[in-house]
């Protein structure tokens, strides 16, 4: 039998299996209650149980798969039935947050192609998750300038670039502390350089 750390600490291990092709790993959440979307009430009256396969990162060459054991609640206060949460899972999702991941780092190497013929993934299933992935990215990337923009006060700053061999030039409006572009202009008189401040408010 072998054993293999999984490093998703909120999950718990119930059974290992191994098999030709894969590993399977049947898990459950750890936590015995969860706190209701809908009140905020906490809760631990477990309303059923399901099972889903989820696709998690691959151990010498072969898949692994999670058998979780998802739990449906019944919040005592308001009634309300849902389904527990995970860190590690996205809502209905049938592949790990890290496995997903993973995907999307060997795509950028390859190509989505390439990427669903060697771990046997649907093309479509792939280029889904590049392009999720990618926004999430882009998603965060964008929150966290939002985030340090909000602690300290830009220091603007301007700058020309030249473009098309120097034939031309755009005034370049940047956060010096973040070293972010913040917006690009035209031309480099005073109008179009007002107009680049303004919409920055
Ligand atoms: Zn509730």
């Amino acid at each position: 039998m072998f054993s293999v750390p999984l490093e998703l600490p909120e999950f718990k291990v119930i059974k290992q299996e191994m098999h030709s092709t894969h590993y399977t790993v049947h898990v459950e959440r750890k936590e015995k209650e969860t706190r209701c979307p809908q009140c905020g009430f906490f809760t631990s009256f477990v309303h059923d149980r399901r099972t889903r396969k989820v696709r998690d990162l691959c151990i010498l060459n072969k898949p692994l798969y999670l058998l979780v054991c998802v739990k449906r609640y019944k919040c005592e206060n308001c009634q309300e039935i849902f389904t527990e949460t995970y860190e590690s899972i996205m809502s209905r999702q049938h592949y790990t947050n890290r496995f997903r991941l993973f995907l999307y780092e060997q795509v950028l190497g390859t190509t989505i192609q390439d990427v669903s013929r060697k771990h046997g993934i649907a093309y479509s299933t792939v280029e889904r998750i590049f392009y999720t992935v990618a926004q999430e990215k882009v998603d965060l990337h964008e929150e966290y300038l939002e985030k340090m923009q909000d602690k300290q006060d830009m220091a603007l700053s301007l700058d020309e670039v030249s473009v098309r061999k120097g034939h031309k030039y755009e005034t370049v409006l940047l956060d010096a502390n973040l070293g972010a572009v913040m917006g690009m202009g035209q031309n480099r008189d005073y109008e179009s350089t007002l107009k680049l401040l303004n919409q920055k408010r």
